[in-house]
């Protein structure tokens, strides 16, 4: 890990981290943008990072293809691009530190035994703890877990106000290695986050019930939890999160204005007429100068037509 020092440590340092699992569509826009946004109103640094960690997701060409047009709408980031697929060793020394400090175990049991007697809960399945004394006898371990500890995890998102969630309760130890190998993106974002320096976390809201897991690993491995800002998230007329999974279409780089004015105003903002027909430069300014996090609503998710860049 980087020692800043404390007077290194800038004051704002915020980050976009898109996985690469397919273009650039309106969803992510709006998260790029308002990370982008709130990074450089506040004077602050703006990094990028590819969360390629699981590369069964990877699309072929869609780390590059989502680059290309963050460049053509206009983002700017600081420094280089971090690829998490160069990261394994900062991942492993942080897994071993967590098993060696005994806040991690190896678990033999299967996604098949957990579907058949885990209870659901609202990310997902409660590890029910069978591997959590030690493996049974005669079974191998396939993935690490974390420990969590019956208490309650809390903290102030900048838009959604005081959060809680009883780990135990809700989640359960959780996976840091899966049976396959890879790293969780549990994991692999609080290694990053602190490596990269980041202070402030603006991400969809769908994420919002990842962050006591990771402000959780934080603490495990002494490392400092950034400020976390949920924004409401897009959804169709089903309620479904917009996403390159869900087939959202791409959003159009030959025609970034109204692709950026969209999300602008999909983020409680109103750009007038003429910034959005403008030059690029004059958008940024504009956007830049008139952020604002009072503006934003403070919803998890907001439907949207099949395509608003197009209004
Ligand atoms: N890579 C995640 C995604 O594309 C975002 C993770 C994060 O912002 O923490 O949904």
């Amino acid at each position: 890990m980087t020692d800043r020092g404390p007077d290194a440590t800038p004051p704002y340092r915020g980050r976009f981290a898109p996985s690469p699992t397919g273009p650039l569509h309106f969803g992510s826009l709006v998260a790029a943008l308002a990370s982008c946004l709130d990074a450089r109103a506040a004077g602050g640094e703006w990094l990028l990072r590819m969360e390629d960690v699981d590369r069964t997701r990877e699309v072929p060409g869609a780390a590059d293809a989502i680059l290309r047009a963050l460049d053509a709408f206009g983002f700017e980031w600081d420094g280089p691009v971090m690829y998490q697929q160069h990261r394994a060793p900062a991942y492993r020394t942080a897994l071993e530190r967590l098993l060696a400090a005994g806040h991690a175990f190896p678990c033999a049991c299967t996604r098949r035994e957990l579907e058949a007697h885990a209870r659901p809960g609202p990310e997902g399945r409660i590890y029910p703890g069978t591997c959590r004394e030690g493996l049974p006898s005669g079974r191998e371990a396939r993935a690490v877990r974390v420990r969590v500890e019956d208490a309650a995890v809390r903290f102030q998102d900048r838009l959604l106000g005081p959060q809680v969630q009883d780990l135990a309760a809700e989640v359960g130890d959780f996976v840091i290695r899966r049976g396959d190998g890879l790293f969780a993106y549990q994991l692999a974002v609080v290694v990053d986050d602190a490596e990269q320096g980041i202070t402030h976390v603006v991400r969809g809201s769908d994420l919002l019930g990842s962050t006591p897991r990771q402000i959780h690993l934080q603490r495990l491995l002494g490392l400092p939890t950034p400020r976390y800002l949920h924004l409401p998230v897009a959804v169709d007329t089903r309620g479904v999160k917009l996403s390159k999974q869900t087939g959202a279409p791409p959003v159009d780089p030959k025609r970034p204005l109204a692709a950026l004015c969209a999300a602008l105003r999909f983020l409680g903002h109103a750009p007038p007429a003429e910034i959005c027909s403008g030059p690029l430069d004059d958008f940024w300014r504009w956007a830049i100068d008139h952020w604002s996090v009072d503006r934003l609503p403070r919803r998890k998710s907001i439907e949207v037509s099949e395509s608003p860049a197009a209004r």
